[in-house]
């Protein structure tokens, strides 16, 4: 079953709504920060129901922006999960603050709560927390928030899988981007949407939102020179060293027709994971990811039962690409990465649970440029492998 083209792992759903926006900024004359930067942070906003929306461009950008914003500080720790992408930890290094690392739940792939509590005992210079949301899979934001509360800390979410996700329902239904203290969306090229490379920080605080939209640009306060009104529009000050992040309106157009279909391209990525579900269900040699309401389904993350099978993770996933699907990991601990164990003295062994799920987990081709004839090219071989290689 290999007589057909290569199956991407991911690929972008661009139109020509998004060709025709970048087309249009870039005939307007505006191609850095303007109209269409301010356009596509108050769509932003109202999508998920933020008060706030500071659009910069990467999602690293806007977790750096949000630390800035709470006033993080040398010496200070911030906890985060172990399985995730190494922005998360590299932004606390920014600040020579120290990010404490956190088992996973082995269900979930996301930070375990009991793991916070245990980790807040021991730790105590806990100024915030981040939670990532694995895949589009809400983390048990009511238990993480009560914990934070109790402990006096500040959340910050990161959300670069999870734009349109959300918790609970009917009336007590939130969007991911109204429930921490401050939420960072990616969207670079493989995320739920994309820019090309971009990133959103959403907030209800409007003193942290003034922050962050002077430290995106250099620390430039507008209204510094506003209160001095006979100097001229060339006047400004720099109140702060800052950093140059901000987004240009041709990436801000991208993201405004890509978020006129965000709710449709989450659909169809929502149907492709019922089919995989019920079409592996049946299968013992895997563990199948838990559906959830609010799930973005960014990510299909397999797990293969190793014992089950005569052939290991690395090598089925040699396999699916030999019948031309590419897949990925998410994620390598990170306290398997050289940097964390010469920085921080982690080592392998230190977070089994993490170390368990890196070794069967598999991400699958999850996108809505996928033809219901790819999506079950992906069953059938997997299916068939998992026949062939049983022991
Ligand atoms: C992609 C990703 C980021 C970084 O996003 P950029 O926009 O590339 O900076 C951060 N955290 C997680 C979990 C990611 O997957």
């Amino acid at each position: 079953m290999k007589d057909r083209d290569y199956l991407p792992f991911a690929l972008p759903d661009i139109g020509q709504e998004e060709i025709d926006q970048v087309v249009d900024a870039m005939r307007s004359g505006w191609i850095t920060m303007g109209p269409k930067v301010k356009q596509f942070e108050e769509q932003f906003a109202e999508y998920v129901g933020a008060k706030n929306a500071v659009a910069v461009n990467s999602c690293t950008a806007a977790l750096h922006l949000a630390l800035e914003a709470i006033g993080l500080q040398q010496g200070d720790e911030v906890l985060i999960p172990v399985t995730t992408f190494t922005a998360t930890a590299e932004v606390i290094t920014y600040f020579n603050a120290t990010p404490v690392l956190v088992d996973i739940d082995p269900k979930t792939l996301n930070i375990d709560p009991e793991s916070i509590r245990k980790a807040l005992e021991t730790h105590k210079k806990v100024k915030a927390i981040i939670p990532v949301h694995l895949g589009g899979l809400p983390c048990e934001m009511d238990e993480i928030q009560r914990i934070a509360d109790s402990a006096g800390i500040s959340v910050i979410e990161d959300a670069a899988h999870a734009l349109s996700a959300f918790t609970g329902t009917g009336a007590s239904k939130k969007m991911i981007g109204v429930i921490g203290d401050l939420t960072c969306f990616s969207f670079y090229a493989t995320k739920t949407i994309t820019t090309g490379e971009g990133g959103m920080v959403t907030t209800e605080n409007d003193e942290w939102t003034d922050r962050m939209k002077i430290m995106r640009l250099h620390g430039i306060s507008k209204d510094a020179w506003k209160r001095y009104t006979n100097e001229g529009s060339w006047y400004y000050e720099v109140i702060e060293p800052g950093f140059k992040y901000n987004m240009t309106d041709i990436a801000a157009g991208m993201g405004l027709a890509q978020l006129a279909k965000c709710e449709f391209m989450k659909d169809r990525r929502k149907e492709i994971s019922q089919r995989y579900t019920s079409a592996f269900s049946d299968l013992q040699e895997l563990v199948l990811p838990p559906s959830s309401e609010g799930h973005a389904w960014h990510l299909y993350v397999l797990r293969i039962r190793p014992e089950t099978l005569n052939i290991n993770r690395n090598q089925f996933i040699e396999e699916l690409k030999q019948r031309n699907i590419g897949t990925s990991v998410h994620f390598i601990p990170l306290h398997y990465m050289p940097y964390c164990q010469r920085l921080f003295g982690y080592k392998k062994g230190d977070f089994p649970d993490s170390e368990w799920v890196y070794e069967r987990c598999i991400s699958l081709p999850i996108y809505p440029k996928m033809t219901d004839d790819d999506v079950q090219y992906v069953i059938d071989n997997v299916r068939e492998m998992v026949q062939n290689h049983h022991r």
